[in-house]
C-alpha cells in the first residue's frame, strides 16, 4: 500500500479505472467532434457517486478525503481526453465547492446536491476579457434593485459555459474597491439577461466547451448571494487551492499516460535494426521525464495531505501546479516526438494530450501566476518594500 492512500482508496481507483477504460476512453474521438462531454456521462458519474468523494454525506456526498479526489483526477487523466477531466473536474471540484463552504442551507439543497448528483451542471465565471490573471480587475458588477440582484458584464473562457444550468459567478458588488468589492453569485441558465453569446473554438481540449457569457440587466434574487457579501476574493482564492491541486494531480496522470504510450511505440518501432527503444539516448531521457512525474506525483500527494489537515498549503499547491503541468506538457511533447511524423497525424492519439496538456500551463493560473504566488509565499521581498 502506498504512504498516502488507505485500502478503501485502491477499491475507489480499481472502480474509477474500470469506469474509464469502458465509459470514457472508446468516445474521446466523438466527443472531441461532438465538441463537448455529453450530459450522460456527467450523470452517471453523479449517480456513481464520482462528483462527490470528498464531501460530506449529509449533502450527498461519499465522505472521503481529498485523497478520493485527486484518484479521480489522476484517472481521468488517464483516460486519453483531459477534455472530459476538465468538464468533470470544474463541474464538481471547482465551482461546487463554494457553495458547500460558504453557502446557504438552501443553496447546497438547490445547487450543490443536484450539481454532486449529476442532475445540474455547474460552471465558474470569473475571468473577464478585461481581468485574467489580475482577478481584482473584474468589472462586471451586481448591484441590489429590491429584492434582486441585476448584473451587467461578460465572461470568457468558461468552461461548460454552452451547458452549464447555473454559473458560479465573480460580480462586483461595491464599486472601486479592487479585490474587496467582489461578491459570489449564483445565476441560473434561465435568468432573465443571461446569455451563452458564443461557444469558443481551442487549439485543444475539444470534449470540453468553452464560452463567453453575457449578462444584460440580468436579474437575480438577492438570496442568491453565496456567503458575505464583498468577500469573494477570498471565496475563490480558497477554491483555486482546490482547483490547482486536482489539475496538478489529473495533468501528471495524463503525462504518464504520454509516455508508456511513447514507450509501447519505441519497443515496437524498428530504425537501424533495432527498436527505438533500445537506443541509449531515448532511454536516458524516458527516464528522466519519468523521474520528473514521479516527483510530481508526489508534490501533489504533499500538498493533498497538508489541504486534507487544513494547512491551507497555498506554497505547496502552487509548486504542485506549476511543476506538473510543465513537467506533464514536457512528458507528451517528447512522447509526440518519440512517435516521429506519426505523432504529428491525428490519427494517432498522443496528439490529443499534446494538445490537450498545453492549457494547463495557462488555465487555472498561469506559470507566471504560480512563480508570483510561490515567489510571495517566500517572502523573496520584505512585506515593507512590497508594492
Ligand atoms: C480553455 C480555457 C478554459 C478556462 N476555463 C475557465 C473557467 O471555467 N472559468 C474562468 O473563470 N476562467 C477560465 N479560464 C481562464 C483562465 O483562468 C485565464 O485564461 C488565465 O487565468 C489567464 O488569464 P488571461 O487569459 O486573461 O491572461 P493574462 O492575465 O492577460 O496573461 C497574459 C500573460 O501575461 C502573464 N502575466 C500576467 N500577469 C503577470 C505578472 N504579474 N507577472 C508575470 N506574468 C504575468 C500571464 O502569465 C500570461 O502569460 C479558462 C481559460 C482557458 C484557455
Amino acid at each position: 500500500m502506498e504512504f498516502w492512500f488507505e485500502e478503501e482508496h485502491k477499491i475507489l481507483r480499481d472502480s474509477i479505472h474500470k469506469f474509464v477504460a469502458n465509459e470514457i476512453t472508446p468516445h474521446v474521438e466523438e466527443w472531441d467532434e461532438l465538441g463537448l462531454t455529453p450530459r450522460s456521462l456527467v450523470q452517471q458519474m453523479g449517480e456513481l457517486g464520482y462528483l462527490g468523494l470528498m464531501y460530506p454525506e449529509e449533502y450527498g456526498g461519499q465522505g472521503g478525503d481529498v485523497f478520493s479526489a485527486i484518484i479521480l483526477a489522476e484517472e481521468l487523466g488517464r483516460s486519453g481526453s483531459l477534455g472530459v477531466a476538465n468538464t468533470v473536474l470544474v463541474h464538481a471540484y471547482m465551482a461546487v465547492p463554494i457553495i458547500l463552504r460558504y453557502g446557504t442551507e438552501e443553496q447546497k439543497h438547490d445547487y450543490f446536491e443536484p450539481a454532486i448528483k449529476g442532475q445540474k451542471i455547474a460552471s465558474l465565471g470569473i475571468t473577464e476579457p478585461g481581468a485574467g490573471s489580475d482577478v481584482s480587475l473584474l468589472k462586471t458588477v451586481a448591484h441590489k434593485d429590491g429584492d434582486r440582484w441585476i448584473i451587467n458584464g461578460t465572461k470568457i473562457f468558461i468552461t461548460n459555459g454552452t451547458q452549464a444550468d447555473f454559473v458560479v459567478l465573480a460580480a462586483r458588488t461595491e464599486p472601486g474597491q479592487g479585490s474587496r468589492g467582489i461578491s459570489v453569485i449564483l445565476v441560473n441558465r434561465d435568468a432573465p439577461g443571461f446569455s451563452v453569446s458564443r461557444k469558443l473554438q481551442k487549439v485543444g481540449n475539444h470534449a470540453s466547451d468553452t464560452a463567453e457569457l453575457v449578462f444584460e440587466d440580468c436579474a437575480v434574487p438577492l438570496d442568491r448571494l453565496v456567503g458575505e457579501e464583498g468577500k469573494g476574493f477570498n471565496q475563490i482564492m480558497w477554491e483555486l487551492q482546490l482547483e490547482r491541486l486536482v489539475v496538478g494531480a489529473a495533468a501528471t496522470a495524463a503525462g504518464e499516460y504520454a509516455l508508456e504510450m511513447a514507450i509501447a511505440y519505441c519497443q515496437q518501432r524498428q530504425q537501424f535494426g533495432r527498436p527505438l527503444a533500445g537506443f541509449q539516448a531515448l532511454q536516458h531521457r524516458i527516464v528522466d521525464l519519468a523521474t520528473a512525474l514521479e516527483a510530481g506525483k508526489q508534490l501533489v500527494y504533499g500538498a493533498a495531505w497538508k489541504y486534507k489537515h487544513d494547512l491551507y498549503p497555498v506554497k505547496e499547491v502552487s509548486m504542485a501546479k506549476l511543476y506538473c503541468t510543465n513537467t506533464a506538457f514536457m512528458a507528451a511533447d517528447y512522447a509526440l516526438q518519440l512517435h516521429g511524423g506519426y505523432g504529428y497525424m491525428m490519427e494517432y492519439p498522443i496528439q490529443r494530450l499534446w494538445r490537450d496538456l498545453r492549457l494547463w500551463r495557462i488555465g487555472g493560473g498561469t506559470d507566471e501566476i504560480m512563480r508570483e504566488i510561490i515567489a510571495g509565499q517566500m517572502q523573496l521581498v520584505p512585506k515593507e518594500q512590497r508594492r
